[in-house]
């Protein structure tokens, strides 16, 4: 079975970066500040490069939803291994308010035109954390789905995936085509090296918009305010056991 994989990469808030809420909380600050690859695409790209390396996978796309810096992102899959590199165009003001949905149907029609029938995507953009592009597009295509992977296999033309469930983990096997979401514990994703990096200037990259897809990407919920996390109180200081032990009662602790 040729097996043609899309994965999706997006261009979040470097997880390194402290977050900041805008002054009137209607969102947290993007500019100047660095951003990168959703982590858990990375290693959805790793997987599929992987799944390459053993001959199961023929091509692999990446498409990336958003402004014009999402080609960084991309460049960087490519650089990793991906084949060729998708960017659905999305300004800036609409990419603040771009919800799982809207990104689903997006990524729906490319599947369509790529003929893909290997999906993988993040679990989770550490940005919103929505975790639900993966579930809404198994369901718009009425495609099986494999959430939170920690192991990927094809058997006989199905994949068995074990994925990381509430205290343990739990194997089951989809039909292909498939939608699988990418755990931490898939795999180590790569660096890129300096000549794959320069190699992958010359890759494909691809350009549309929402319109050339027909997607209407207007929101379908309206944040009404972004809160900092409630400022941590100070400790106290106890000087013995004793002390420890009293102050736990008086607080109910104990
Ligand atoms: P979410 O449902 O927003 O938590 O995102 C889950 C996964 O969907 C991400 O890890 C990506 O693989 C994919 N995804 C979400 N938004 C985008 C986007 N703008 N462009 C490409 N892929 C995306």
């Amino acid at each position: 079975m040729a097996v043609r994989v899309l994965v999706g990469c997006k261009r979040v808030i470097d997880y390194a970066v402290k977050i900041r809420v805008k002054p009137d909380r209607t969102g947290v600050e993007t500019q100047n500040v660095k951003h990168s690859m959703n982590p858990f695409d990375e290693i959805a790209v790793e997987e599929a490069i992987r799944l390459k390396e053993k001959k199961v996978a023929e091509e692999i796309v990446a498409v990336s939803c958003g402004p014009e810096k999402c080609q960084e992102t991309l460049r960087t899959a490519l650089a990793m291994g991906v084949d060729r590199a998708v960017h659905v165009q999305v300004d800036q003001k609409e990419y603040e308010s771009l919800q799982p949905l809207a990104v689903a149907k997006l990524l729906c029609k490319v599947i369509e035109k790529e003929k893909i029938n290997l999906v993988i995507l993040g679990k989770q953009a550490i940005d919103d954390d929505a975790n639900q592009t993966g579930q809404m597009t198994a369901a718009l295509l009425g495609w099986p789905q494999a959430t939170f992977a920690s192991q990927i296999t094809l058997v006989d033309d199905k994949l068995e995936v074990v994925r990381e469930v509430d205290g343990g983990l739990e194997t089951i096997r989809v039909n292909m085509p498939a939608v699988v979401t990418a755990d931490l514990r898939l795999n180590e994703p790569r660096y890129a090296t300096l000549p794959n990096i320069m190699k992958a200037k010359k890759k494909p990259m691809q350009k549309l918009t929402a319109s050339d897809l027909g997607v209407d990407v207007s929101p379908h919920y309206e944040v009404l305010s972004v809160e900092d996390p409630p400022q941590r109180e100070a400790g106290t200081k106890v000087d013995s056991v004793d002390d420890l032990v009293a102050k736990l009662k008086e607080k109910g602790v104990l």
